[in-house]
């Protein structure tokens, strides 16, 4: 049977290995692509629509428009731009959607797509540290399955057993503890992005590199562990294992853990949420343990990375914390690549804009989520910009 996939942010790390993981897949022709989105790389999303004969491109900055247009004249490609056109491929009659957007731009279309029904890979955690209970019934509402493409989640999906439900104990989420698991604070007050951006195991996008360096993104990974698997805060442990061979494990009551291991290649977890409950072949790495000799653990440590005391701090104190914490690192996030705040001063800021926002109402709708999501941004901007946090 012929599937249909759209991937919104098919330009980024996550976008182009699901296309190579189509590639790869012996039915080739079990998937046609019927749309495909990016932002700034034209050339490249233009190429890609070609070679996968999408139905519709779209690029979400309006001002490229037309160099998309030019670019994808006369192959018979729709194209569209801006918010509404990523919208407008979210709503293409498409079975699966592969929500690969960075940051909280992918909210939107992404639950468009879950509410109309489709099947939702979910590499865009954001969609749930800022929407989580909102998100997670739409899906269940319109119907579709989520499924998730983090290494993280998908290792729990694969390991947690939905029928012993009851017998699981805790899930334990890696972390490879990122370029700078051993340096001082003093070491990461002057990194520069081009610095922090260096993992030393996976190849990713820039907002998640940086976001493994400060381990940020682990906090997001806390809280979207907790919306996927529908787990209370203290049943999610995080423990720094370097390797990234282990990509995390479920512990039952009777103390068995069940672990999911492999390269440190995301095509394996996009491969599985693709074809769950099936596994395409790949062609990627295989473990040699013979040659890995050792695999490391060590407790994290949340004073020189205040990240994860954040995200427990937001699972506690509920209501648009979690979401403040990520829209006021998002905005951190852009300040430190533009060279205007240091390294550690993304948890200050977030931090400050956690504590002012403490008494913000719930959001109990998805336009709460928006107004929250403005006003957090508002609020870190402020900050960065009177060096205040
Ligand atoms: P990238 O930065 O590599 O790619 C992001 C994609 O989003 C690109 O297609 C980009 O377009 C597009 N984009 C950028 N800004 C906007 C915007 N404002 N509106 C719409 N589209 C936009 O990111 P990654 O692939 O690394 O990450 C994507 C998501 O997946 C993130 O949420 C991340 O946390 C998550 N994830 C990533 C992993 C990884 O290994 N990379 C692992 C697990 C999760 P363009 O490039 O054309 O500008």
């Amino acid at each position: 049977m012929t599937r249909s996939i759209t991937i919104l942010g098919a330009t980024g790390s996550i976008g182009v290995s699901t296309l190579d993981v189509l590639a790869q897949m012996e039915a080739k022709d079990e998937f046609e692509v019927a749309a495909l989105t990016g932002a700034g790389n034209i050339a490249l999303l233009a190429e890609q629509a070609v070679r996968h004969q999408a139905k519709l491109a779209v690029t979400a900055d309006e001002s490229r428009y037309l160099n998309l247009k030019d670019a994808l004249a006369g192959t018979g490609v729709a194209v569209a731009a801006g918010e509404s056109g990523l919208i407008e491929a979210a709503d293409m009659p498409a079975s699966m959607v592969m929500a690969a957007i960075v940051g909280t731009a992918g909210l939107a279309p992404t639950l468009a797509a879950a509410r109309r029904g489709a099947d939702i890979a979910l590499a865009n955690k954001e969609c749930l540290v800022s929407a989580g209970e909102l998100f997670v019934g739409a899906v269940k509402t319109g119907g579709g399955r989520l499924l998730p493409v983090d290494s993280e989640h998908s290792a729990i999906f694969q390991s947690l057993d939905p029928e012993r439900r009851h017998a699981v104990e805790r899930v334990i989420l890696t972390a490879s503890g990122g370029p700078f698991r051993t340096w001082s604070r003093e070491q990461m007050a002057g990194v520069s992005a081009d610095v922090a951006r260096a993992h030393p195991n996976w190849s990713m996008g820039l907002k998640i590199s940086i976001g493994s360096a400060s381990m940020f993104n682990k906090a997001l990974e806390v809280i979207e562990a907790k919306h996927l698997f529908d787990l209370e805060p203290h049943e999610i442990e995080v423990i720094v294992h370097p390797q990234s061979i282990i990509h995390s494990m479920v512990g039952y009551r009777d103390g068995s853990i069940i672990a999911q291991l492999g390269a440190p290649d995301m095509r394996t977890a996009i491969g599985y949420a693709l074809t769950f409950p099936d596994r395409p072949a790949l062609n990627v790495e295989r473990l040699d343990f013979a040659k890995l000799a050792r695999l490391d653990f060590e407790a994290p440590d949340e004073v020189r990375f205040p990240a994860l005391r954040l995200a427990r701090l937001a699972l506690t104190r509920g209501g648009v914390q979690a979401l403040t914490m990520n829209a006021a690192e998002e905005t951190a996030f852009h300040a430190f690549c533009d060279g205007r705040i240091g390294f550690l001063d993304m948890a200050d800021i977030a931090e400050s804009a956690m504590e002012a926002m403490v008494d913000w109402p719930a959001a109990n709708t998805i336009e709460d989520v928006f107004a929250a999501d403005s006003e957090a941004r508002r609020r870190a901007a402020e900050f960065i910009a009177r060096k205040a946090f």
